[in-house]
């Protein structure tokens, strides 16, 4: 017969509660894990009714069915919440039974053996938490996530099966569904074992599979790792956005240096072209003026020619500058109006007529009368006057500047070829944008400034036209311009 001592040493030993009572409820024996779940002492609940560990969780009618069902001989099992010494609530499963006496006739008290729950419950509600927060991250996430299983061959992954894919997925893809599909064809029947062998990286000493890609305009990249076995996690992000920016930051900055090159060269035409012109007339102005008596007439001549010449090409300067600079503000806009295109350029030559004499250079114009362009008045008239001026300045002495028209669709094309000493094909490409040395001196050392061009090129994108040069050097150029012709 086990003695007394050992089945109360084996009793408190359980790793269950165990509480034993007389028929009417009455304790009659707490063990030891009942001590330290309860932090009652087996002494303070001894004489007691189990109620003093109610946490009023349950109703009367709850405890009225447990205590008939045990009084009608039956066990009874259900969880209980009750409440510690401390207060703390206890959550427990509990099998109670009837003890009956040897002949069985009657109940002699009950015993109950009771699992503390708490603590699974904790844990259970932590573990439910944590896959909520999950899944909330899985839904919001601004990057596509897919839950792969890898498909094996012979050992290796030859392809992936989508087994989740969440909301971000479906925007970067434009699909709703991917359950159950090959990630290869919603990547587009990609190469798996391909990809993964030319992007396989080592983090932290896992296999890791970075890789870009295009999807339809978009720029995609891709992160996909093992999470143990056969699965996998892929991340997609979009990118397309970034590099966009990325882009425009870098145009913005070629913006800047150019801005900041013009400035240079604004600076250095203000320091040089501007002040050289201005000593020279100053200078032949005081020798005419504090000794005119003493020169020969030829003398004064030439010093009244270089003061013509220099006074001309300085207002040219000067009125570059300001273009450039209103330019610059961003007031250059066109008005476009009906311009007869004929008079236009025999405005300009009569403008230049000086200059082309000077070289003895005929200007030609086989313009129709009829023909009638769309353009911005003074703009048009600044572009001719400098591919004129320009045709007259490269050509050599008895040369021939010549303007002509023809249609191309509903484009007028103006071309103004000269006879002079062309530009090389290297430098043909820079000559509408500003940069520095570009300027070269004219055939009789007329100066430049390497505005002009450039200038040109702006009105002419201003008025919706396309400017071009062709040129062999030694032989000429010829410039077209191109505008809306007006029916
Ligand atoms: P600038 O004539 O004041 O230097 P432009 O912008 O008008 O400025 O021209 C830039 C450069 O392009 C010139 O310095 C010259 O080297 C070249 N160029 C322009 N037009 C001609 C032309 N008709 N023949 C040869 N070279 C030309």
């Amino acid at each position: 017969m086990i003695k007394e001592q050992q089945l109360v040493k084996a009793l408190d030993n359980s790793e269950g509660i165990i509480l034993i009572t007389e028929p009417d409820g009455t304790i009659v024996f707490a063990n030891k894990t009942f001590e330290k779940v309860y932090g009652y002492t087996r002494e303070e609940v001894l004489g007691k009714k189990p109620s003093v560990l109610k946490s009023g969780f349950h109703p009367k009618k709850f405890y009225d069915e447990l205590w008939q069902t045990l009084a009608n001989g039956n066990n009874w099992s259900g969880d209980l919440v009750n409440r510690s010494k401390s207060g703390e609530i206890i959550t427990e499963r509990a099998s109670i039974s009837p003890i009956f006496s040897d002949d069985n006739a009657k109940i002699t008290g009950y015993i109950a053996v009771k699992y503390n729950t708490s603590e699974r419950k904790k844990l259970k509600a932590q573990l439910e938490a944590k896959e909520h927060l999950f899944e909330k991250l899985f839904e919001n996430s601004p990057v596509g996530i897919f839950m792969l299983q890898a498909l094996k061959q012979e050992g290796e992954v030859v392809d992936f099966l989508i087994d989740q894919a969440n909301l971000k997925s479906s925007s970067i893809f434009n699909r709703i569904s991917f359950i159950g599909q090959y990630l290869s064809g919603v990547l587009g029947n990609i190469d798996v074992p391909t990809l993964l062998r030319e992007h396989h990286t080592e983090q932290h000493g896992e296999d890791v599979f970075e890789w870009e890609d295009l999807y339809k305009r978009k720029i995609l990249e891709f992160k996909l790792f093992g999470l143990g076995g056969v699965q996998y996690c892929l991340l997609v992000t979009d990118v397309s956005a970034k590099v966009k920016m990325e882009n425009r930051l870098k145009e913005s900055e070629a913006h800047l240096r150019e801005l900041n090159e013009t400035k240079d060269k604004i600076f250095s035409i203000i320091a040089h072209d501007l002040r050289s012109p201005f000593q020279a007339i100053i200078g032949f102005a005081s020798l005419l003026n504090d000794g005119i008596e003493e020169q020969s007439i030829p003398e004064i001549k030439m010093m009244a020619r270089q003061i013509s010449n220099m006074s001309e090409q300085t207002y040219k300067l000067l009125d570059d500058l300001l273009t450039w600079s209103r330019s610059q503000l961003g007031q250059l806009k066109a008005v476009p109006v009906k311009l007869n295109l004929k008079q236009l350029v025999e405005k300009c030559y009569n403008q230049l007529s000086m200059v082309a004499d000077k070289k003895r250079i005929r200007l030609n114009c086989d313009v129709s009368e009829t023909l009638f362009i769309k353009a911005d008045k003074d703009m048009l008239e600044f572009i001719v006057r400098n591919l004129v001026h320009n045709g007259i300045k490269f050509t050599r002495n008895g040369g021939r500047v010549r303007c002509w028209a023809e249609l191309e669709g509903s484009k007028a094309l103006l071309h103004v070829e000269d006879t002079g000493i062309g530009i090389q094909e290297v430098k043909q490409k820079e000559i509408f944008s500003l940069s520095a040395n570009l300027s070269t001196s004219g055939t009789s050392e007329e100066a430049g400034t390497g505005l002009g061009l450039m200038l040109s090129k702006q009105m002419v994108d201003l008025n919706n036209g396309k400017i071009s040069v062709f040129s062999e050097p030694g032989k000429g150029s010829r410039f077209t311009i191109s505008f809306d012709v007006l029916s």
